[in-house]
């Protein structure tokens, strides 16, 4: 459910074994983070590679710099761009970078992002209601929360949270609303809990938490994290080179759903001349030292090459 990343990088070593990075090469990491796969790409790229990289995030890009910059010889070599990976024409084209051999997404949240409560992704402290990536753009989860109808709110639990209590979450949170505007985590925890009928104490105690497809079905709308997919999914064709990989990394069977059905779309296409048919999962060793590595699943595909 809601997932934070330990410092390891989720299903690293078959994402170098995918990706196949080469001194020389020009990768793109959408979601660098913390810098754990960026790390590992851009040490096989050098020298005279390139790695860009892409963050919502300015707190996560602080810390990812300073893990890249400890690369040996990466100076020069690397850049990472505070953006959407929505936008990655826009920021290839900034690089003056036309085309790319390969393109990591290692989708949803980072651990720091979820162990800060000031960013309000966590249903366990307290904090503003706030859950975006990017704290400078769009909507808070607040904002939404108050403002969206009780149809688009259901609908939103039970499209992104798989939350089958949907329609009775929906319904207290706007008979709530009414009374005074809900504005912290604390708040909507309660709110779901006694929409779901669970006391605090129980809900702590609880294997899966409650209030956690409710929050992580906010995260994706806040963060429009599946039209951002959708847009990577219909542009990396475009910035692949022949031959050139794009791997995506996904939480939850709505992501991994999307990802599977616009690589067989790029593959029906002939834009792809290659992609998994099954995803690659994180073995028992992987989730036995990082157990958020569990709902890992990742797909990929190969550019196709020109027509002869
Ligand atoms: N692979 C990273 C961890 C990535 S966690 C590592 O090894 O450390 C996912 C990151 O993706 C978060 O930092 C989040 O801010 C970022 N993110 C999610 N959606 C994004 C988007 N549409 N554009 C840019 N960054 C995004």
């Amino acid at each position: 459910m809601e997932k934070a990343r330990s410092h390891i990088p989720v299903l690293a070593k078959q994402v170098i074994e995918i990706l196949a990075p080469k001194p020389g090469g020009i990768f793109v990491d959408c979601t660098v983070g913390l810098g754990g796969h960026s790390a590992e790409l851009l040490a096989r790229l050098l020298p005279k590679g390139r790695l860009i990289g892409i963050d919502f995030d300015p707190a996560s890009i602080a810390i990812a710099s300073k893990r890249l910059a400890k690369v040996p010889r990466a100076k020069g070599r690397f850049e990472i761009h505070q953006n959407n990976f929505a936008a990655l024409p826009n920021i290839l084209a900034e690089a003056g970078v036309e085309k790319v051999d390969g393109i990591l997404a290692d989708l949803g949240v980072s651990s720091p992002q979820i162990d800060d409560p000031d960013r309000g992704f966590s249903y366990r402290q307290k904090g503003p209601l706030d859950m975006r990536m990017d704290p400078a753009r769009g909507q808070s989860a607040a904002a939404l929360i108050n403002r969206l109808s009780e149809k688009e709110l259901a609908e939103a639990f039970l499209q992104f949270g798989d939350e089958t209590d949907a329609p009775l979450i929906a319904q207290l949170i706007v008979d709530r609303r009414k009374i005074k505007p809900i504005e912290t985590t604390q708040e909507l925890t309660a709110v779901v809990c006694q929409a779901r009928r669970f006391t605090l104490e129980r809900a702590a105690g609880a294997k899966l938490h409650p209030a956690a497809r409710t929050f992580q079905a906010l995260r994706i709308l806040v963060n429009r994290e599946m039209p951002n997919l959708e847009r990577l999914l219909a542009i990396a064709p475009q910035l692949l080179k022949p031959g050139g990989i794009v791997a995506i990394i996904s939480f939850h069977s709505g992501e991994d759903r999307r990802v599977k059905k616009g690589f067989k779309a790029g593959f029906d296409d002939g834009l792809y001349s290659e992609i998994a048919w099954e995803p690659l999962f994180a073995d028992e060793d992987e989730i036995r030292a990082n157990s958020r590595a569990r709902s890992a699943k990742l797909r990929w595909a190969k550019k196709a090459g020109p027509a002869a």
